[in-house]
């Protein structure tokens, strides 16, 4: 049976990567039976300035029908003086949290061919293929009580809640675990337990959990010293997987030792897998409609969805080896140029991983 894809382009460069992407799916539909609709949607400011809502309940309606959503980017000056609720980041929280998409996948690979984009010395990141696995709909970020409260010294003082159910440790564990049986069977989990209560509760449960994978390898390592090893020794991770504000700070620093932000993927699943694909860059309005956008992430983002959400694991390998493919060709767009490449735009970039998809 035929599977929904929901087309959500967004902001800024979001309509012109996504483009590309969808190009890129059109093409293995007809050269490879991939069996697929399509719908498309507002969301973010384009959203807003339709429809008066980063979310409107239509597109909510949409994404939540759809097996899998590909989404461009949000955001942009235009929109950054709207009230918070209104802002086109509420558009990607929402979808994100009405869809209790708990489990964020970030990949951070450095294909050979960029090593030089990364700040790192080429033989500390070349090759690298790390796989981030984060909490995305518990923890610190949403525990309650939280807020900022008057002191009766006429102070003010600000709190958060850091707490983790065991049952939600245990789901995104299993993420984890399943993710690395695919890959190379390694599991690193990273948590604070000399300090904080509620990740030696993690360790606890990950310990547990690990017990039903006595094929995966598991490890513990305290974020602090992740950090450290992220930029010292990146390539000894397979999996890495973590708490909602531990993942969001080490998968942009994983993300950066690719030195390439318009490569990277992202997949945000639910508990059935259905999931939302997104590059990790933003809007990019600096660059927005001039056609020089690095399509790379959005297409790499397809692979993740035909992998993740649509059960297609060729497909998605087919994806990758094209980008690679055109990679070694030479081409390249601005943000990863280097001398000796040829520089081309969002359109040929996508044509040519079409071309080579199609030989
Ligand atoms: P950004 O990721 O949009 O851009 C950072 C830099 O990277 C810019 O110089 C940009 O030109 C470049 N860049 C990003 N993607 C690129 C690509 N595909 N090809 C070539 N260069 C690329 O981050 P920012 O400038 O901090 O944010 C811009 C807007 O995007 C803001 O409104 C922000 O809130 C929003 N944002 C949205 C998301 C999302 O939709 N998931 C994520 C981050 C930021």
């Amino acid at each position: 049976m035929s599977k929904k894809i929901l087309i959500l382009p967004g902001d800024g460069i979001g309509p012109e990567i996504v483009a590309e992407a969808v190009n890129v799916i059109n093409c293995l539909r007809e050269e490879s039976g991939l069996e697929v609709e399509l719908d498309e949607a507002l969301v973010g400011g384009a959203a807003y300035d339709a429809a008066g809502h980063p979310l409107p309940e239509a597109t909510l309606e949409l994404a939540r029908e759809a097996d899998a959503i590909l989404l461009g980017a949000v955001g942009g000056a235009k929109w950054e003086s709207l009230d918070i609720a209104v802002r086109p980041e509420k558009g990607l929280l929402g979808l994100r949290s009405e869809l209790n998409l708990f489990a964020n996948l970030r990949p951070a690979i450095l294909y050979p061919q960029l090593a030089d984009a990364s700040t790192l010395k080429p033989e500390v990141v070349s090759g690298l293929n790390l796989m981030i696995v984060r909490e995305l709909t518990g923890g610190i970020y949403f525990g309650q009580p939280r807020g900022i409260r008057k002191l009766e010294s006429g102070e003010k003082e600000g709190y958060n809640t850091l707490i983790y159910k065991e049952s939600e440790i245990d789901r995104i564990l299993r993420v984890a675990f399943d993710i690395a049986r695919k890959r190379e069977s390694r599991v690193c989990s990273v948590d604070k337990a000399n300090v904080l209560e509620c990740t030696e509760l993690w360790r606890e449960v990950a310990i547990r959990t690990g017990k039903e994978y006595p094929d995966i390898e598991l490890s513990h390592m305290y974020v602090d010293n992740a950090a450290m090893q992220l930029v010292k020794a990146p390539k000894q991770f397979d999996v890495m997987v973590t708490t909602n504000m531990f993942g969001d700070i080490l998968s942009d620093a994983a993300a950066m030792l690719t030195g390439s932000i318009g490569m990277l993927p992202s997949a945000s699943l639910d508990k059935h897998g259905k999931g939302m694909y997104e590059p990790i860059h933003g809007s990019a309005p600096d660059i927005a409609g001039q056609g020089v956008a690095n399509p790379l992430a959005t297409i790499l983002s397809v692979a993740m969805m035909l992998r993740y959400s649509l059960d297609e694991p060729a497909m998605a390998d087919r994806i990758e080896q094209a980008v690679d493919q055109v990679l070694d060709q030479g081409l390249r767009t601005a943000d990863i140029i280097s001398d000796g490449m040829q520089q081309v735009g969002t359109e040929a970039m996508g044509n040519a991983v079409v071309a080579a998809l199609k030989s």
